[in-house]
């Protein structure tokens, strides 16, 4: 084959050609603890990626077996994130749908003589199980009859026990050099209310067992899973083989996603949620999916970043300019350029008398190429660091005596400007050139640069937010490297007309500034808000 495969594909087609399977099923399996990152990201484009590739399925599975941590709200923004990104799941399914099918595989390895109840503690277990130099010790209880077994199981069940007092245990080998295969817990007591079967159960299985039964039951051919599973695949063979099932669902690892300056643990963004450390989980400083819809991220810039990064077998962290750079490359092609100015600062044109309206093109780099109106009078607006009574050395824009062009508009020369007390200008008065609009007489005049302004007449008062990387470089403890101030706001920024009409998430290039995202709530009730998405310079490869 000319095209490039990852080992992953590589094991798939093997699979394929010996004709040991003919359709493949993968499977995304959350478990609705939190939301989704940009690290599920890679996990999806990897699952649903191999079902477009071979025109197969992929199952949506919640991995809903422990109910502590559980919730409809992460269940939900879990469905609303996938199909943001633009994938498609075959069956929408549930692993506590299960249970039932699940403990008849545990009662069927206990009539095989392959589990056994164990009176252990968590912390008896943990005792006796050795070490990676020292075998475990067996359990007391490990040779208790198939029929007591069976009994105590039977009760566990039914809710006789106190969580911890007893526990469901494979047995397999205690001096196993494989620590996860060294009699591990396959059910454990939790008298606790899940979020879909209620009170009905009061045990629960564990990941381990139950993983590849939901993949089996499934008829998943290949259980891609991460890096961290490696030493658990034995397990995973072990209970697929000894509840019946074949060489398939097959379990395939793949190095985890880490990305710089922010992180990957649902464990963490929650306490940070909790905490009150960020906006809820999307805050645009997340690295959540549903963050990154709020900052303006494109669904379709994260696809191409996780295929670039593409598939490993050793973990790493990728720089956050590599995702940045996907995220520019996309909006380069497809945001519409506007012009707003961040801190403003009125400009008189003393000689324009009469009103004029240009159109300007929306985006020099899109295919097809468009023009919106942008009016001009004799009171603009312009950025207060575009204009600079005592310039600083090389300061290109406009100083006392010289000249500027301003964006798709005339030429205009310094005449005067005011101070308040305090020093700081209030107010600029220029004169246009006339003839100075581009392709006119006096176009060529050369001036120090072009600056971004609005008319004072029809212009819309903005919100800007923008924001630090959540963490600080370096390595060390997550909660001793949370930035600072990661959020600035900028109330009195000013707009041109047209990004009145704007939607909630449209997405801009404001000229000179940055990438732009209106928020979800544009537009209503006066809100007129927009969260930066990133700045115009790429960083990449620096
Ligand atoms: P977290 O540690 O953030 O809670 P998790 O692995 O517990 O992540 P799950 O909900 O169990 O989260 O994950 C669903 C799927 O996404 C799993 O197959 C998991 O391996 C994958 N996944 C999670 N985090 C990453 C990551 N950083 N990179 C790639 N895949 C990931
Ligand atoms: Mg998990």
């Amino acid at each position: 084959m000319a095209e490039n495969t990852n080992f992953i594909e590589e094991i798939i087609n093997k699979d394929l050609e010996s004709g040991a399977v003919k359709e493949i099923v993968t499977r995304f399996p959350p478990e609705p603890n939190g939301y989704l990152h940009i690290g599920h990201a890679k996990s999806l484009c990897i699952n649903f990626g191999m079902k477009e590739k071979y025109g197969g399925k992929c199952n949506l599975r919640y991995d809903d077996t422990n109910p502590s941590k559980e919730d409809v709200e992460f269940v939900n923004s879990i469905k609303e994130d996938i199909a943001w990104l633009g994938f498609k799941w075959d069956k929408e399914l549930y692993a506590s749908d299960y249970f039932d099918r699940m403990y008849e595989c545990a009662v069927g390895l206990i009539k095989k003589g392959l589990a056994y109840v164990c009176d252990y503690s968590a912390d008896e277990i943990r005792r006796t199980r050795g070490n990676l130099t020292t075998p475990g010790e067996n359990s007391p209880w490990r040779d208790r009859s198939v029929e007591e077994n069976l009994r105590l199981f039977e009760e566990m069940k039914a809710g006789k026990y106190a969580d911890g007092e007893k526990v469901l245990r494979a047995k397999i080998d205690m001096a196993s050099p494989n620590m996860n295969m060294r009699d591990p817990v396959i059910y454990r007591i939790l008298h606790e209310k899940h979020h879909r079967t209620g009170d009905k159960w009061v045990i629960y299985p564990m990941y381990d067992f139950a993983h590849p039964l939901e993949d089996a039951f499934e008829g998943i051919t290949h259980s891609i899973c991460t890096l961290e599973f490696e030493d658990h695949r034995p397990l995973y063979d072990w209970v697929k083989y000894n509840c019946g099932f074949g060489d398939f669902p097959k379990q395939i690892e793949f190095a985890r996603l880490g990305i710089t300056r922010t992180i990957m643990s649902k464990r963490y963004l929650k306490k940070l949620v909790e905490e009150g450390r960020v906006d809820g989980w999307s805050d645009p400083r997340m690295p959540t999916l549903s963050g990154m819809r709020e900052r303006g991220y494109p669904p379709e810039a994260i696809r191409n970043f996780c295929a670039a990064v593409g598939v490993a077998k050793s973990n790493s962290e990728v720089d956050v300019a590599y995702l940045e750079h996907f995220v520019r490359d996309y909006l380069n092609v497809n945001a519409d350029r506007m012009m707003v100015v961040k801190n403003p600062v009125r400009m008189i044109i003393e000689n324009a008398d009469e009103d004029e309206v240009y159109d300007i093109e929306n985006n020099p780099n899109a295919e097809i190429k468009t023009t919106h109106k942008v009016s001009f009078s004799r009171e603009l607006y312009i950025d207060r660091d575009d204009f600079a009574p005592v310039p600083p050395p090389k300061y290109k824009r406009l100083v006392p005596g010289g000249t500027v062009r301003l964006k798709g508009s005339y030429i205009v020369e310094y005449v005067s400007h005011k101070c308040d007390e305090n020093g700081n200008v209030t107010e600029v008065t220029c004169r246009y050139i006339p003839d100075s609009i581009q392709g006119g007489a006096n176009a060529n005049i050369k001036v120090k640069g072009v600056i971004q302004w609005v008319n004072a007449k029809d212009c819309v008062d903005l919100t800007l937010h923008e924001f630090d990387y959540l963490l600080l470089d370096g390595d060390g403890d997550f909660n001793d490297r949370l930035t600072p101030d990661s959020h600035t706001v900028y109330p009195f920024a000013k707009g041109e007309a047209a990004l009145r009409d704007a939607k909630a998430y449209d997405r801009f290039q404001f000229m000179r500034m940055g990438y732009f995202s209106a928020v979800k709530d544009y537009g209503k009730d006066g809100k007129y808000e927009f969260n930066m998405i990133t700045g115009l310079k790429d960083s990449y490869g620096k």
